[in-house]
């Protein structure tokens, strides 16, 4: 078995333990005669890995019983249209913090719905950095203000939570989710596509305070509203059940890891070793400012695209697949999520050193 090092910024690297784990209970699962693949959602066998994967999360990261965890569909992009339909009711006005394609595209899709504000945006400097922000910024009466915490594009990381007051924080974590602490209890709302730190494609999970369900705009779809999932216990239809249960996988994983703070320690770890290199080399440079970097995305570039062009086809000859930069920006982006060992990350960069020295 050969396997590469994955760069992908998502769908991208899961665990190997997981895949082990799933390949080993692909045909039997737990004793059932069955996949989880072939399971009736409604079957106990098929509850009890649902109710685990709710349970593992609660645990690892600490969320409040004041809080519902939801396993929906339609991706982090369909809670563009389920966050203003559902938390915007009240005002029907919500700010945005546009710090990239995905920032933008929520806020497109907040204005379908709402009056919608721009509050800040890093746009004139290709969200190299992230705008100061605060509660002085916000319009009165917002019923909302929603963030991109990490920002899988450009690369850039809320290091320091924004300080906005008793306002409601809706927070796009894609990209970071179970990669560091968060204290669920400054956020409304948490939501995050399961294909970078949890598992598949296919399922999307949201966090979300109880009191800010059951007030969507009346026209909102029965399957856009959080009420509908929240009090079916995210089986009002059949929900991506396989996608599901490889997240109970990676959850456990975590857990049995040391759990989030260990986690992070590695991430930390891992970033600095990349970050390192970056900031010494005289051929590749990151396109982040020092004090916005991620730990989970690191965009670069060298000074020629011809450059660029070949060490990704290098790289990928030499199993580090994935490097080439989001097809809006170019250059070079290293994705190094939970599942990225270590040494993948020190291979890469063993790699560009090489590199730099044969293409001086
Ligand atoms: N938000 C962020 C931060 C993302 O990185 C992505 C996908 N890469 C999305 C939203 C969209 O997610 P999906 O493809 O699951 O709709």
């Amino acid at each position: 078995m050969s396997r590469v090092y994955n760069f992908s910024a998502g769908p991208s690297m899961l665990p190997l333990e997981v895949l082990e784990r799933a390949q080993k209970e692909m045909l039997d699962c737990n004793g059932s005669g069955q996949s989880v693949m072939e399971m009736s959602h409604r079957s106990k066998e098929y509850q009890a890995i649902i109710d685990d994967a709710e349970a593992l999360l609660r645990e690892i990261m600490n969320i409040p019983d004041n809080y519902k965890v939801l396993f929906l569909q339609g991706g982090a992009s369909t809670q563009f249209a389920m966050i203003p339909l559902n938390l915007g009711n009240k005002n029907k006005k919500a700010d945005y913090v546009i710090t990239g394609q995905w920032a933008k595209k929520a806020f497109a899709e907040g204005k379908r719905y709402l009056e919608a504000h721009d509050i800040a945006s890093s746009a004139d400097k290709t969200f190299s950095y992230l705008p100061k922000v605060d509660k002085s910024m916000l319009t009165p009466g917002a019923d909302f203000v929603h963030i991109t915490y990490n920002n899988t594009i450009y690369g850039t990381h809320f290091n320091t939570m924004p300080d906005f007051g008793d306002a409601v924080v809706v927070s796009d974590m894609s990209s970071c989710i179970l990669s560091e602490e968060v204290d669920v209890s400054k956020f409304g709302l948490i939501y995050a596509g399961a294909q970078k730190n949890m598992g598949p494609a296919g399922v999307t999970v949201v966090i979300v305070r109880e009191d800010l369900i059951g007030n969507a705009m009346e026209f909102t779809p029965t399957m856009l509203n959080y009420e509908t999932h929240a009090s079916n216990g995210s089986m009002f239809n059949t929900p991506p059940t396989y996608a599901i249960y490889i997240c109970k996988l990676v959850f456990e994983w975590i857990k049995n890891m040391g759990g989030i703070p260990v986690m992070h320690e590695k991430n930390v770890k891992k970033a600095k070793v990349l970050y390192d290199f970056l900031d010494q080399s005289s051929m590749f440079k990151g396109t982040v400012v020092p004090e916005d970097r991620s730990l989970m995305n690191v965009p670069f570039v060298t000074d020629s695209d011809e450059l660029n062009a070949k060490f990704i086809a290098e790289a990928k000859a030499k199993g580090f697949v994935n490097l080439k930069g989001h097809r809006t920006v170019g250059g070079m982006r290293a994705s190094i999520y939970n599942a990225m060992p270590l040494e993948g990350v020190e291979a890469l960069v063993a790699f560009m050193k090489e590199f730099e020295a044969n293409n001086k």
